[in-house]
């Protein structure tokens, strides 16, 4: 056999790369006939992988996965003469990873083990060497194909499904949250007293219902973490509900039964958690109110996690219109200085004071994230380096004149100092914030109350 006898196929977004039907059929039989052994190495391979292990541990994964597995394969290398289908086939199965959430490395490691697998097995199997090259051309070729058609598919369902997150997410948000938080932190306490008075009863005993069950579990389940996202309250909490319902409840139960001392220790535990989750809870609604409320002037910056969908869209406008923008980092002179002397919530009161300078200082256009604790981001649009550093010079002025009224009338001075960077045309937001960040830490260093610009020394 001559090297040219070789069919070596074209990349797969020139159509589903072929080859000659004796190989198709040989690779399908092969994969067929080795299917079983393939699941195993799959399912074992990736249940080690701590992503994977979810989607994979499951009875019904389990049985369904051979029969899939085959049909894919099957799927994959068969050479049918309808390759439309067979690639809207592809397209599906990435769609339903998306629907179903499977993130797509994962299917990305699933590929390269089968890939992995099959060479292997081709290896043993296959005796002439030119029919072994060819084998080993087509499985690389149609495994790519497949994956392009995935992956494209994949990245199209799961951004629509994260446009419908976020929108849902805003709706519930919306909701009146000061009304959801009464309630659910009524709903906790209800179940506190729930398992509390008849401890105290000596009537008969009752079950005591796990607070994984109550209302307030259940709320914490379905509805926590669609207003709450990935707040870091929220595992905190998961962990203090298995902490009760699994340690704490059957401990209590022993000792009421059997009257020993434990009761008080185990009941002084239950308290204390059911305390933290209180207060993690009532964190979490303020930070989501925040975002809610225009009324408090230090709400009205916006959370910084929509920094990216901010920066990522100036961005965006910014190479499309070809129009400049520039962001200020901005950072209190010595803050702490001022909770030190004056105590945290004199701090919190000249903080507001302070957003409500900045607020009087920018264009109703402008975008202002509170980015640290009296770090301020300011996106201002449509505007050069020069001018946003005249915008930020009037803005420092401005804050170093202000007499911020700490309490009784007492009053105090702060400044601040402030990094600037125009955007520069680089896709990565992240770039142009590193940028104002080291301009801000050379004001800094430099003596404090004044403004440097991004790659430029500081006066
Ligand atoms: P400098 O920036 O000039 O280097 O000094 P600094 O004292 O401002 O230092 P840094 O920016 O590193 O620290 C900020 C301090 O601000 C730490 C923290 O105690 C205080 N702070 C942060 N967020 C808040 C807040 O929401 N309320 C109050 N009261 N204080 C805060
Ligand atoms: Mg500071
Ligand atoms: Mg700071």
């Amino acid at each position: 056999m001559q090297d040219d006898d070789v069919t070596i196929p074209l990349p797969y977004w020139y159509g589903r790369p072929d080859t000659r039907s004796e190989i198709s059929a040989l690779v399908v039989s092969l994969a067929e006939s080795n299917a079983p052994r393939l699941v195993r190495v799959f399912y074992d391979t990736l249940l080690l992988d701590i992503d994977a292990a979810s989607f994979l541990d499951h009875e019904i994964v389990e049985t369904r996965l051979v029969g899939s597995l085959e049909k894919w394969l099957r799927d994959v290398f068969q050479n049918n003469d309808d390759a439309e289908t067979a690639t809207a086939y592809q397209r599906k199965i990435g769609e339903v990873h998306a629907r179903i959430k499977v993130p797509l490395h994962i299917v990305m490691k699933a590929a390269a083990l089968l890939k992995a697998e099959l060479s292997i097995i081709f290896l043993k199997e296959i005796e002439a060497r030119e029919t072994l090259a060819e084998a080993l051309i087509f499985l690389n070729a149609r495994m790519d194909w497949s994956l392009g058609i995935m992956s494209e598919a994949y990245m199209l369902g799961s951004v629509r499904r994260a446009q419908a997150d976020e929108a849902f997410r805003l709706f519930a948000v919306g909701q009146d949250v000061s009304i959801e938080k009464e309630a659910q932190h009524a709903a906790l306490m209800d179940w506190l007293q729930s398992i509390l008075f008849p401890l105290f009863d000596d009537g008969p005993q009752t079950e005591m219902m796990p607070l994984g069950k109550s209302p307030f579990g259940i709320w914490f389940r379905h509805h926590a973490d669609l207003v709450f996202q990935n707040s870091p309250g929220l595992e905190a909490i998961r962990d203090n509900l298995h902490e009760i319902d699994d340690e704490i409840l059957p401990r209590i139960k022993k000792a009421k039964q059997s009257d020993s001392g434990d009761l008080r220790v185990q009941l002084g535990k239950l308290r204390a958690l059911v305390d933290e989750t209180k207060h993690i809870i009532a964190s979490m609604f303020q930070s989501v109110a925040g975002i809610e409320s225009g009324r408090d002037p230090l709400t009205r910056t916006l959370n910084r996690r929509f920094l990216p969908t901010i920066m990522s869209r100036e961005i965006a406008i910014s190479l499309r219109t070809k129009a400049p923008f520039s962001i200020l980092m901005l950072d209190i002179d010595h803050f702490k200085t001022i909770n030190d002397q004056w105590g945290h919530s004199a701090g919190d009161n000249a903080l507001r004071q302070v957003v409500e300078v900045i607020l009087n200082a920018i264009r109703f256009n402008d975008f202002i994230f509170r980015y640290g604790g009296e770090e301020f981001l300011i996106v201002l649009v449509e505007t050069t380096a020069g001018e946003a550093l005249q915008n930020a010079e009037r803005l420092r002025e401005k804050l170093a004149s202000h007499q911020l009224v700490i309490s009784d009338g007492q009053t105090i001075n702060i400044t601040a100092s402030i990094g600037v960077a125009e955007y520069d045309g680089h896709p990565d937001y992240v770039q142009l914030i590193d940028a104002a960040d080291q301009a801000l830490y050379s004001a800094k260093r430099s003596g404090r109350n004044r403004t440097v610009i991004a790659g430029k020394k500081a006066a």
